[in-house]
Order: structure tokens, then C-alpha cells, then sequence
């Protein structure tokens, strides 16, 4: 079975992390993960415009630096960016001075091209351990999630995972998304029809 929303118990033993923003009123943070990858977030960039909604994209650096333009892109059409590696590490599998270089790689050669400070940081896997979290906290704000659309599972329906992220999303909700090659038959047509009902009922689409 897949797990859409994470646990209270789990945000609440991470009190360091962001992972819904409470007190927010009709607001949901949309974030994108792993791009940016031509055509796919291209198409998430058309969805987002169609709603008028504003979202976070943790990219990838080295997705980054194989398309500046497109990221760039994203900038220019007024979201947010985010750091998540240069690599793509599992933090739970890499050292932790490996991990810390590559954070930094992926921050300094996003802050290069966009010119401007990249706050947010999303660990790839949502895995990261104490001492990585600790070091990267100094110049990073955290940010998880709690509730994920699932676009990336091989064994959920695309109408499972609309009718979950919509249940499960309320005031403040951070819903993660892929823009990445392996959810790009999905991730678009998932997104729309999220925003369209979540829309409905009167929630609006910002950027962290
Ligand atoms: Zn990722």
C-alpha cells in the first residue's frame, strides 16, 4: 500500500524540518523534485500557468547545469528554487563530507546561475542523517513534505494517487510532484486534476 500522508508522530520527532506550514489559510505549497528535464517541466510550467499557481522546484544541480535555460525558465516565471544535491545522494548511504560537498556544489552552482540565495534544501529520498541535517540547517531551511501524490509509483493508478493527494491535503500542505523522466506520462495529467479540484475548494497555490 502506498503511504500518501506522513505521520504526525514523524513531523513531530523532526521538529527541524519543514513539512506543512500550519496557520496558513486555503494555501498549499506545491514542490517539484529532480528536474529540470525538458518537455516535463515544460508541461508542469503550462499547468501551473493555467491555475495561476506559484511552487517550489528542488533541482538537481547537475539537471541544472545540462539545462540552464530551463531553469532559468522557472525563475523567470516567479517560483522559488530549491537545492536537492548536485548528485542526487541518498544521504543515508554517503558520507557525511561527501554529502556536505555535494550540497554545497548544488547550492553554489544554483546561486550562480539564478543570482540570486537558494534557501530551501530537500534531501533526495527524504533520507538524511543527524549529522548532515545538522550541518546543512547553517544555510539551508529544511523542507519534507506531508503529503506525496505518489507520481512516481510504478503501482498506483493515476486516479488513485488524484483522489489521495486531494483527500489528504489541507491549510498549509507541502505536496511533492516529479518533474523527472520517469513520471513524465504522469506528473502533468496527475497535477491538473489536483489543482483543478483542490482549486474548487477554494485553495489557492503558493511558492515557500
Ligand atoms: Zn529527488
Amino acid at each position: 500500500m502506498f503511504i500518501h500522508k506522513v505521520p504526525k508522530r514523524v513531523q513531530k520527532t523532526f521538529p527541524e524540518f519543514i513539512w506543512r506550514k500550519s496557520g496558513e489559510h486555503q494555501k498549499v505549497y506545491l514542490t517539484f523534485d529532480d528536474g529540470p528535464v525538458p518537455q516535463v517541466t515544460d508541461g508542469v510550467l503550462e499547468v501551473l500557468e493555467k491555475f495561476g499557481a506559484k511552487a517550489t522546484f528542488f533541482m538537481v544541480g547537475a539537471n541544472a547545469s545540462k539545462n540552464p535555460s530551463l531553469a532559468k525558465e522557472v525563475q523567470h516565471q516567479g517560483h522559488t528554487i530549491g537545492n536537492h544535491t548536485f548528485n542526487h545522494l541518498n544521504g543515508l548511504w554517503t558520507r557525511a563530507s561527501k554529502y556536505l560537498e555535494n550540497v554545497h556544489k548544488g547550492r553554489n552552482y544554483l546561486e550562480d546561475l539564478l543570482g540570486q540565495k537558494v534557501i530551501f534544501f530537500r534531501p533526495p529520498y527524504g533520507k538524511i542523517k543527524k549529522r548532515q541535517w545538522k550541518a546543512v540547517r547553517e544555510f539551508h531551511e529544511i523542507v519534507m513534505w506531508d503529503v506525496l501524490s505518489g507520481d512516481y509509483s510504478q503501482s498506483l493508478s493515476v486516479e488513485k494517487s488524484i483522489l489521495k493527494t486531494v483527500k489528504y491535503t489541507q491549510n498549509g500542505s507541502v505536496l511533492v510532484f516529479h518533474d523527472q523522466e520517469k513520471t513524465a506520462k504522469k506528473t502533468p495529467y496527475i497535477l491538473e486534476q489536483v489543482l483543478f479540484q483542490l482549486s474548487d475548494k477554494g485553495f489557492e497555490f503558493d511558492a515557500l
